[in-house]
């Protein structure tokens, strides 16, 4: 008989797919990680699974157990996943910004969720941050993974992600791209790729316009899940090669170029992922191999990014002369 123990088991290796029509203008190979294979549907459940054993290990989580965490949703997913096969509660702290398909699907899970404010900053005593500090001091038992501080974040990275793409290109990458959170993936990856590869290797983030990591801000920007307006200890600020800044206008038409035609129903911060990979691939010529990271799946995005009224509501269908809108409305 072939069948896994437990779902946790299918976290990881997910598979490499080539990119093609929306790779005009690339003469090498473009390549997605795509990440929706994961068991709970993204790149997350790889962080969550590490987190949760590394305080299993530590002491610091104990049977019966509360897990509290600040997520935008699929960080809440993995831990939802890896808690309910482990037997643990899940406590998580959302920005109302978070669409509420994401906010319904880990309730669904059976976790609570606490909504906040996403416009005030993260010192304020409102801001999902500081929720979620309060909420461990006031339940027995809690425990706070905080991917953003939490090396097992950037070091499942290392461990597993990072050595998966090294095998699954035969040890032919060349350019890594993938959008920038916490920073655990493009830490992770990119530390491991450039020692696989005598720092041969080019790490390039992607980021949304506004964020600290392209020099802005810190706000205001619709891409859900990358940028921020702080420096998490989990981002190496010296991994990266190049960082390319992507406005929300041509992050949501490449996530919508993705799914009418390479049919990766994918999220907003793919698509900015995706926009910053292209550039990339065609500017490095015939012997690229440019591998870019999808972190999840569009389906938490259904009345947001897929949506033409929502889209129109932030402008981005009404300047119908731009050529990236004119790609999203075809
Ligand atoms: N995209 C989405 C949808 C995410 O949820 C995250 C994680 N916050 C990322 C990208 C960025 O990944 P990382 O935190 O590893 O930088």
């Amino acid at each position: 008989m072939r069948y896994y123990e437990s779902l946790l088991d299918l976290v990881g290796n997910t598979p490499l797919v080539r990119l093609s029509r929306v790779a005009e203008g690339v003469e090498g190979l473009l390549l997605a990680k795509v990440e929706y294979f994961n068991p709970g549907g993204s790149v997350k459940d790889r962080i969550a699974l590490r987190m949760v054993e590394g305080a299993e290990q530590d002491g610091l989580l104990h049977e019966g157990g509360t897990i509290v965490e600040p997520t935008s949703g699929n960080t809440g997913v993995g831990l939802a996943i890896v808690a309910q096969a482990k037997g643990y509660k899940c406590v998580f702290v959302c920005p109302d910004k978070v669409s509420e398909d994401k906010r319904n699907v880990l309730k669904a899970y059976g976790a609570e969720v606490v909504v906040c404010p996403t416009a005030v900053p993260p010192e304020h005593p409102d801001s999902y941050y500081s929720v979620s500090d309060r909420l461990v001091k006031e339940i027995d038992g809690a425990w706070k993974p905080d991917q953003y501080s939490n090396p097992h974040n950037p070091r499942s990275h290392y461990e597993d992600t990072g050595p998966e793409l090294w095998e699954q290109t035969e040890g032919r990458i060349t350019h890594f791209v993938a959008g920038i959170g916490t920073g655990g993936t493009i830490s992770g990856v990119g530390r491991y790729l450039k020692e696989a590869s005598n720092g041969k290797v080019q790490i390039v983030g992607a980021d949304p316009e506004g964020s600290v990591y392209s020099g802005g801000t810190g706000r205001p920007y619709l891409v859900e899940g990358v940028g921020e307006d702080f420096w998490p200890t989990t981002y190496d600020q010296k991994i990266c090669d190049r960082i390319i800044a992507v406005s929300d206008q041509q992050s949501f038409a490449m996530t919508r170029r993705l799914a009418r035609e390479e049919a990766l129903l994918v999220g907003g911060s793919a698509g900015m992922a995706a926009v910053a990979a292209a550039q990339v691939a065609r500017e490095a010529g015939p012997d690229a191999v440019v591998v870019v990271l999808l972190p999840d799946g569009g389906r938490g995005y259904l009345s947001k990014v897929f949506d033409d009224g929502w889209l129109t509501q932030y402008g981005f269908l009404s300047s119908a002369s731009d050529d990236t809108v004119g790609d999203v409305l075809r």
